[in-house]
């Protein structure tokens, strides 16, 4: 494994030359002001009509439209929905100037070709293994979220130095930037968010709060074990993994965890998840979610309303009202 800190970043490479930040959500809010905070030009690219424009410009940032904000730019990140990506960049190619650089926080437009960039510029990606609002807060806290990087091409003979520059800048140096691979990156980020911390762990979720609840017991107590206790295992885990869930919970936890985990996610679960995994390196699944996107986005509209319908989110809400705290 190759990982890079602050002492291998020469932030001198992109000096006070142009950052164009497209795209003002969770991760482009971050960027922008992390990477004005460390002293670069930053530039917000986005549409005249958008939502995110009065944000961005309350929050004191340049905000010029995507086109403007890329032309004379050193590097032009792309922080829009993955599914947008394709056509911002059909809109703005033209103005891109020569040899700048194509920066993405993910690698879904590229590796699965939905952007094909013109061959004179740099590639590359800065993927924050956080959330937006993780990026901002520890940047602001004096740390950083570690960072992927890859480059897919390298056309000055830069492209490394200023992807790591850029990295140093929204304070992702500080946590240290792991190399990867544009498939790697790609691949693996899918993977994970789909069978294990957004679908698997909702699912686990759901099923345990269905099978109390058909055994009938109360839907507020199955809440608290299966969903509200999640966090207080997870914080254990992030801190210091196993060895350290199982320093805090009891014995008789621990055991039943041992031997029955194993139950629950047995073969068949193990099964899926590879099955999962082929349909993401194959294409299967970026084709089904380009013409999920393409047809106007019904089901996925469909499934979410589904999601946000179950019973447990009425009782969460109804108790997690008597938790203010939890909002601070
Ligand atoms: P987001 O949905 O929070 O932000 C969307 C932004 O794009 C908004 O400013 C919106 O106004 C703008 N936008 C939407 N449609 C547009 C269009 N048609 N044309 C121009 N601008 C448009 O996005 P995000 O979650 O920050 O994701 C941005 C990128 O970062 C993605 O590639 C994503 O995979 C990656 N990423 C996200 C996270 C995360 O935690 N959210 C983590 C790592 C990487
Ligand atoms: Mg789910």
């Amino acid at each position: 494994m190759k990982m890079y800190s602050e002492s291998d970043v020469d932030t001198s490479v992109l000096g006070d030359r142009k950052i164009a930040v497209l795209g003002y959500g969770s991760q482009g809010r971050a960027h922008a002001l992390n990477l004005r905070d460390s002293g670069f030009n930053v530039v917000v690219g986005l549409r005249r009509s958008g939502a995110s424009r009065a944000r961005a410009e309350a929050d004191g940032l340049v905000v010029e439209e995507p086109g403007a904000a890329v032309r004379g730019a050193s590097i032009a990140i792309f922080l829009t929905p993955d599914m947008v990506q394709k056509e911002l960049y059909a809109s703005v190619a033209d103005d891109i100037g020569q040899g700048a650089l194509l920066l993405f926080a993910h690698g879904f437009a590229i590796h699965y070709e939905q952007v094909v960039p013109r061959a004179d510029l740099d590639v590359a990606l800065i993927a924050p293994k956080g959330p937006g609002g993780l990026v901002r807060r520890q940047y602001e806290e004096g740390h950083g979220v570690p960072c992927l990087v890859a480059v897919h091409r390298d056309a000055t003979g830069k492209a490394l130095a200023k992807a790591l520059a850029y990295a140093a800048g929204i304070g992702g140096a500080r946590a240290g930037v792991i190399e990867t691979t544009f498939a790697e990156e790609t691949e693996t980020d899918l993977f994970g968010e789909q069978a294990v911390l957004c679908g698997g762990t909702t699912e686990l979720i759901v099923a345990g709060f269905e099978t109390l609840v058909d055994a009938g017991y109360q839907p507020e107590v199955a809440y608290y074990e299966v969903m509200h206790e999640l966090k207080l295992i997870v914080d254990l885990l992030h801190e210091g993994g196993l060895a350290k869930m199982h320093q805090f919970i009891s014995d008789t936890a621990a055991w039943g965890d041992l031997v029955s985990g194993p139950r629950v996610v047995g073969e068949k679960s193990r099964a899926a998840m590879k099955d999962v995994l082929k349909d993401i390196r194959d294409g299967t699944f970026a084709r089904n979610w380009i013409a999920e996107h393409e047809d106007g986005s019904p089901r996925f509209r469909a499934k979410m309303q589904a999601d946000l319908d179950h019973p447990i989110e009425a009782v969460g809400r109804r108790l997690r009202g008597r938790m203010d705290w939890l909002t601070e």
